[in-house]
């Protein structure tokens, strides 16, 4: 087993472990539809159909960094998913709590995420028939891309299961609320 991995290795393993992060995360937000995904579909504001300015020049911070834009004619902040940013929205509460599901969620999956791209390199390169290291580029760049796909395809199983999970507490715990309701 080699343990001295040479410093342009440990670059490109970073580099790509970096590359692989991110592509999960755009991926996984497209999906959800979180600030972190692409919109590749037309919007329009949600309150009156005005299609976003052609030349979207940021208001807020958060424009800049996030995308959306604020509606020319009734002045509504939308995100580039074309849905209003609310800023004060009646249902916060209920609003809020499943954000922070939402959010929670999201963690632990792109930490899985990470750790498992990580253990998968870790694995493929420490593997007694491997013989560590790939020693060429096109060695690296295939148990890359390797370590890059399985990531994507344990995510996507992961967040299946997820959501799966997340309904069932979901319900149950609605279950115990109508139940204590009705023995009031
Ligand atoms: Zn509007």
């Amino acid at each position: 087993m080699r343990t001295d991995i040479p410093i342009p290795i440990l670059v490109i393993l970073t580099m790509f472990g970096a590359l692989g992060l991110g592509v999960v995360v755009v991926l996984y937000g497209t999906i959800l539809r979180n600030r972190w995904g692409i919109n590749l579909e037309p919007v329009s504001c949600p309150r009156c159909g005005t299609l976003p300015p052609h030349t979207r020049e940021p208001r807020t911070v958060r424009q800049a960094m996030w995308g959306g834009w604020t509606c020319t004619t009734c002045g509504t902040e939308v995100d580039k998913w074309g849905q209003e940013i609310a800023s004060v929205a009646p249902r916060r509460s209920a609003k809020a709590k499943e954000q922070t599901h939402i959010s929670l969620k999201k963690k632990l999956v792109i930490i899985s995420a990470a750790i498992y791209f990580c253990l998968t390199l870790f694995f493929d390169w420490m593997r007694p028939t491997s013989g560590g290291l790939p020693s060429t580029w096109d060695g690296i760049l295939f148990q890359a891309g390797a370590a890059i796909l399985e990531t994507a395809l344990f995510t996507a199983l992961l967040y299946i299961a997820l959501v799966h999970l997340a309904r069932k507490v979901r319900n149950s715990t609605r279950g115990r609320e109508s139940n204590q309701n009705l023995g009031q």
